[in-house]
This record gives structure tokens, C-alpha cells and sequence, in this order.
């Protein structure tokens, strides 16, 4: 195997589980031959806003971001810190989102690292195309993520997992997507549940060929 991974990871926690499964998932992917690229964003302290700071020549007005990205991509004047995320994105041929379920969606940083990153005229739009016929056509992403078990099922109080999960697996990425990892109520597992659980994270990041791909 091999290739090119790279990996948007937002919790404030070094310590966390949430980073142990994203090195737990990096290391398997470093020993399968992939080149690994992590961006810590709280380590980076990246910003999550979108704003006339993403560009390095803004035009004077009304600010219109869209409009701002396609001519940033075409004159390769994004700020150094887009720039930098974007040559990571284009790099990789697996993405991974590392992000607990914060408030049903990715943690904000993780949210606006997509915002400012998935710009279009690069990634999609302004006529790259979109989705599985933009910059993505032909890779994987998934995600790794948590939360409480009981909350989630047919009938139960948040819903499918995958009903929560479809604004980030088919709003944000829609190309190939794999089933994502999740690791649920990880606060109330002994530390042999835990520790069981980051080998099935890793198991699940050997085997990333035979992986479904995520339904709705
Ligand atoms: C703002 C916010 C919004 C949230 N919204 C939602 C929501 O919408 N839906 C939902 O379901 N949940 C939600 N949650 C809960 C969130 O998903 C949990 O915080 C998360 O599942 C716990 O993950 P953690 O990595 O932060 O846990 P941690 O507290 O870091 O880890 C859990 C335990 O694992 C231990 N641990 C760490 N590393 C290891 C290791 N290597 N081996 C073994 N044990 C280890 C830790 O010491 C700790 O005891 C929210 C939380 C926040 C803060």
C-alpha cells in the first residue's frame, strides 16, 4: 500500500483519547508506507475564521469570500498559513478528520480549517468541479470520531450516526468515503476498554482496503 495521508485533528488535549487514536491511527498508516501529514490545529494554533486575512492581496469593499478563493487560486495568493493546508490537501490521497462529535459536528477548529481550506476554484467550484469531479476525484477520506453509545440508533434520543455524520461525510467531502471509526462513550470505559478500543482503531486503519464505505 502507501501513498499519501493527510490528517485535520482538533482537541486542546495531547493527553486525550482523541489524539491517542489519531497517533494510534498514524502510526499503523506510517507502517503501511504512508508519508503522514498531521495538522494539529490547536497544537498550530490555527485560526477558524474565514476572512480577508486568507488572502494576501484582498480586494478593497465588500468582502466576497468565494470570489476572493477562485482569485487567490488563480494567482497563488493565499496567506501562507491556506496556502501551506492546501499543498498538504492536494498532496494526500486519504484524508482523515480526527475530531470527537462536538455539538453533532466536528470540534470549530477542525470546522473552520474545512471553511478556509476547501476553497473554491482549488478544491471545488469555479471549475474544478465538485466532490467526486473536483480536486477529490479518486481518494478517501474518513473520520474518527466519539460519543455517547446510547445516544445513538434507530430509536434512540440523537439519532443514526450516520444522519448526524451525512452534513460532514456528504456536505463537506462526498468522494470516496469510508465507514467512519467511532469510538463511543469513551469517558466511561475502564482502561482496558480503552485500550482495546485504540487496537481496533488501529485495526481498522491496517485494513482501510477491505473498509466499507459509509452509508448515507
Ligand atoms: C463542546 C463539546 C460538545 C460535545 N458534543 C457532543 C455531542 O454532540 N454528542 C456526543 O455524543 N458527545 C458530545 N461531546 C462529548 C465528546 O464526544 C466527548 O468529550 C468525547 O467522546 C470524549 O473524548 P475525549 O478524547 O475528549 O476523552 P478523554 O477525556 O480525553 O478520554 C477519555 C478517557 O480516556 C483516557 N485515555 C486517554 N488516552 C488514553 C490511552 N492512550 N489509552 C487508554 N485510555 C486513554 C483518558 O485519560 C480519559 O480517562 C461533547 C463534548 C464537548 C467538550
Amino acid at each position: 500500500m502507501g501513498g499519501n495521508r493527510a490528517n485535520g485533528h482538533a482537541h486542546p488535549e495531547p493527553g486525550s483519547f482523541c489524539a491517542a487514536q489519531m497517533c494510534g491511527a498514524a502510526d499503523t498508516l506510517r507502517e503501511q508506507g504512508y508519508m503522514v501529514e498531521i495538522s494539529d490545529l490547536y497544537a498550530m494554533n490555527w485560526g477558524a475564521a474565514l476572512d480577508r486575512a486568507d488572502f494576501m492581496h484582498p480586494l478593497e469593499g465588500q468582502f466576497k469570500p468565494q470570489a476572493e478563493q477562485v482569485r487567490a487560486a488563480k494567482e497563488g495568493s493565499f496567506a501562507p498559513d491556506v496556502a501551506a493546508e492546501l499543498e498538504k490537501l492536494q498532496a494526500a490521497d486519504l484524508l482523515v478528520f480526527s475530531s470527537l462529535l462536538w455539538w453533532f459536528s466536528l470540534a470549530a477548529l477542525l470546522k473552520g480549517w474545512v471553511d478556509r481550506v476547501f476553497t473554491m476554484g482549488t478544491v471545488y467550484g469555479g471549475g474544478v468541479g465538485t466532490y467526486d469531479t473536483g480536486l477529490f476525484r479518486g481518494r478517501r477520506a474518513l473520520l474518527t470520531t466519539g460519543g455517547v453509545v446510547e445516544h445513538y440508533g434507530p430509536n434512540a434520543r440523537d439519532g443514526e450516526m450516520n444522519v448526524n455524520l451525512f452534513h460532514i461525510q456528504n456536505g463537506m467531502l462526498r468522494f470516496t468515503v469510508l465507514a467512519p471509526v467511532i469510538s463511543y462513550s469513551l469517558v466511561r470505559l475502564t482502561r482496558e476498554d480503552r485500550a482495546a478500543q485504540l487496537g481496533r482503531v488501529r485495526g481498522a486503519f491496517e485494513t482501510l482496503d477491505e473498509r466499507e464505505v459509509a452509508s448515507g
